[in-house]
C-alpha cells in the first residue's frame, strides 16, 4: 500500500493506537505507536485490528443500549439494527460518525490518519517519562515499514527533540527500505517466527527468505538489532526450531533473544471487527515451558530474555 503526501508535503500514516507506559517494547518506559497494516497473516495474530491498513469500525455488542443513534448518524445505510455484527461493511466508508453518536461506546473507529509533525508533538508530551526511565517511542504494528516516508519523517522529528526510537518489524520489507530503517531506528526489534521456510509460509502466509536476508544485512549494519521470537504453543517452540534459531543469530554475531509468550487475550477482539482473516486461538503459554525454552537457548549459547 502507499500513503499520499498531504498538502504540506508530509506523508501520513494510519495509526490504530497510541499506548503509553509500555514496558516491553524497548528500553525504559515507552510510548508505543501501532501502525495499521501488515504484510503477514500469522495464524496467532494478537492484534487482528492492525491487519488491514484501512480504518475500520468495530462493534461491541455487549455495550450497545439499542438507542438507534448510530443508524440516524450513518449517511450510508451501513447500520443493521438488531444484528450482532451491526455493520454492513460493503456500505461503510469508515467515516466514524456512528462512533461519535454512540453513547454506549459500542462503536469505535480503529485507525486514524496522522501526520508526522502532529504525532511527534503528541509523543513529546511524554518526554519527562522518557528522560527519567531511559525510554522513548516505539513504532509497532502491523508493520511500520509499510509507511517508510512517514516513519523517516517522524523519527527525524523525534530525534530532534532528543527522543530515541525503537522500530518493531516482522522483517518482510523491500531491501530498498533498509537505509531508512537503519537511519531512523535507534533499536530494531526483529521477529523471527519460524526458521523453516515452508513452515513459516504455512504459519504466516509468506516464506522467510526475505526476512532472514534482511536480518543478515541489518546485523552487519546496525549495532542495536534485537531478535525476538513470539512463542506459540506447538507451532515454533520445538527443539529443532530453537536450535536453528540460535545457530542463525549466533552466526550473525548476536547472543541474545527476547522470547514473547503467546497471549490469548487478542481473541476477545475477533467478534468486534471485520477481520480479513480469523486468527486461530491457542492456549496461553505455560511459564514452565518458557523456562524450558530459555534453558534450550542457553545450551546453544544464546541468552534468552523471557517476557512476562
Ligand atoms: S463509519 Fe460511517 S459509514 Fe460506517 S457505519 Fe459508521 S456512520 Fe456509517
Ligand atoms: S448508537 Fe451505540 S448504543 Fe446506540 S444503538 Fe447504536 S451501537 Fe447501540
Amino acid at each position: 500500500m502507499s500513503t499520499k503526501p498531504s498538502s504540506e508535503g508530509l506523508e501520513k500514516a494510519i495509526i490504530s493506537n497510541i499506548q503509553r507506559f509500555s514496558l516491553h517494547d524497548g528500553p525504559g518506559i515507552r510510548t508505543t505507536v501501532f501502525l495499521k497494516g501488515c504484510p503477514l497473516r500469522c495464524i496467532w495474530c494478537q492484534n487482528p485490528e492492525t491487519l488491514s491498513a484501512k480504518p475500520e469500525i468495530s462493534f461491541r455488542h455487549e455495550r450497545c443500549i439499542g438507542c438507534g443513534s448510530c443508524q440516524a448518524a450513518c449517511q450510508c445505510g451501513a447500520i443493521i439494527r438488531g444484528n450482532d455484527r451491526r455493520i454492513d461493511y460493503s456500505r461503510c466508508n469508515a467515516c466514524g460518525d456512528c462512533a461519535k453518536a454512540c453513547p454506549g461506546g459500542a462503536l469505535t473507529l480503529i485507525g486514524e490518519e496522522w501526520r508526522p509533525d502532529d504525532l511527534a508533538a503528541e509523543l513529546a508530551m511524554d518526554i519527562d517519562f522518557f528522560r527519567e526511565s531511559g525510554g522513548g517511542v516505539t513504532f509497532s504494528g502491523g508493520e511500520p515499514l509499510l509507511y517508510p516516508a512517514f516513519l523517516e519523517q517522524a523519527c527525524k522529528l523525534l530525534h530532534k527533540r532528543g527522543i530515541t526510537v525503537t522500530v518493531e518489524t516482522c522483517g518482510f520489507f523491500d531491501r530498498s527500505l533498509m537505509d531508512i530503517l537503519v537511519r531512523s531506528a535507534d533499536f530494531i526489534y526483529y521477529d523471527l517466527k519460524h526458521m523453516d521456510r515452508e513452515k513459516h509460509r504455512e504459519l504466516t502466509g509468506r516464506d522467510n527468505l526475505r526476512i532472514l536476508d534482511n536480518f543478515s544485512a541489518l546485523a552487519s549494519t546496525h549495532d542495536c538489532l534485537q531478535p525476538r521470537i513470539p512463542v506459540i504453543p506447538g507451532m515454533n517452540d520445538n527443539i529443532e526450531n530453537i536450535r536453528h534459531c540460535a545457530s542463525f543469530i549466533l552466526s550473525k554475531g548476536i547472543r541474545t533473544i527476547h522470547c514473547l509468550p503467546y497471549n490469548p487475550l487478542g481473541r476477545d477482539k475477533l467478534p468486534w471487527i471485520n477481520t480479513i482473516q480469523r486468527p486461530q486461538v491457542f492456549e496461553a503459554q505455560e511459564r514452565d515451558k518458557m523456562e524450558e525454552l530459555k534453558s534450550l537457548f542457553q545450551k546453544e549459547g544464546v541468552d534468552a530474555i523471557v517476557y512476562s
